[in-house]
């Protein structure tokens, strides 16, 4: 099969054709943005081993190289319209494949995303996802906007995913009862917080997505809006897998600095917050507030204010 073969069999098909002129074929697809809206654009790249363990399934890993991109649209509160996909391959195997296009597929239909181009390289195992949305201008959820007195924010549960992946790589377990798949889900098949971005515009005044872990990605938020911040540990939302399985020694670790939870972290002004409670189906936590001045004050359930012995994942360090 060659990659011209493999592009149309597998990937000429995805996510419908919504403002699409031209999809996969030419040497650009062409696409008809809204009028009246501004373009979020983002990529993420996938590299297995590291981004994922090497015997992920393919659907998952098709899956999952979507959805880090639909994350970082959500917390943009953009709505994700279309994407591209460039892909290493060590060799084209008809089954991984099939699997990989069919996980990619499932989450872009449910958002209603075209795969409108990309790229096929022979190489290492790594997904690169240019995922480009829409947002009405001016109303882009952004980081550099939080304020003092804003309460500090998360959707859903925090350190699902750590605690999968620190479970299996400990191989101590089988991974099959069922709160170790619920775990598992999690850490393969991230459910982007698309509807709640989308909700939240208008009411959060500034959101990340947390994919390198809650510490280092709300950091990102203090450093561009150039305040500071306070979190409580015992206010971080646990899923009831977590609850059971994480040892009390991990728990705030694996929530503080664990990774690949792709919740969003959104302040949101105190008088807006019902209305955000309101306006999304997943739960929302407030686990603290933005400050004055500078740098993040993580506090622990005792009240003192304690160092966290796992900061943010960094590629380079
Ligand atoms: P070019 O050489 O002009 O860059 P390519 O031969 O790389 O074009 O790709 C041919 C067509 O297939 C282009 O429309 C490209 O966007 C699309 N394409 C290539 N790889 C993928 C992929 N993995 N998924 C979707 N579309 C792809
Ligand atoms: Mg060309």
């Amino acid at each position: 099969m060659d990659e011209f073969s493999l592009i149309r069999r597998y990937f000429s098909d995805i996510g419908g054709d919504s403002g699409v002129v031209l999809g996969v074929g030419d040497d650009a697809a062409l696409l008809r943005p809204t009028a009246g809206c501004e373009l979020a654009v983002t990529t993420d790249t996938l590299i297995a081993g590291r981004h994922f363990p090497i015997r992920t399934a393919a659907a998952d890993i098709g899956w999952k190289a979507l959805a880090v991109n639909l994350s970082d649209l959500a917390a943009m509160g953009a709505l994700p319209r279309w994407c591209t996909l460039a892909l290493s391959l060590p060799d084209a195997d008809a089954d991984w494949l099939r699997e990989f296009a069919a996980g990619f597929a499932a989450l872009a239909h449910t958002h209603g995303v075209a795969l409108v181009g990309g790229d096929t390289t022979r190489g290492p195992l790594s997904l690169s996802v240019t995922a480009m949305g829409e947002v009405p201008t001016g109303r882009a959820i952004r980081r550099d906007t939080a304020h003092a007195g804003d309460c500090i924010c998360v959707t859903g549960a925090l350190g699902d995913a750590a605690l999968a992946l620190q479970r299996l790589n400990a191989a101590s377990t089988t991974m099959q009862s069922e709160d170790d798949l619920a775990l598992r889900a999690r850490l393969d098949r991230p459910q982007p917080r698309v509807a709640e971005g989308l909700a939240l515009r208008g009411i959060a005044s500034a959101a990340i997505d947390l994919s390198d872990g809650l510490i280092g990605d709300l950091g990102h938020i203090l450093e561009r809006s150039q305040v500071g911040g306070e979190i409580r540990v015992d206010a971080l939302p646990s899923s009831a897998a977590f609850a059971r399985l994480a040892l009390p020694a991990e728990r705030a670790d694996l929530q503080l600095a664990g990774g690949d939870d792709y919740e969003l972290c959104l302040c949101v002004p105190e008088g807006r917050l019902d209305a955000a409670r309101a306006a999304i189906a997943s739960p929302l936590s407030v686990i603290g507030r933005i400050v004055e001045g500078r740098g993040l004050r993580v506090l622990g359930a005792d009240g003192a204010t304690m160092s966290p012995s796992r900061s943010a994942y960094r590629h380079f360090e």
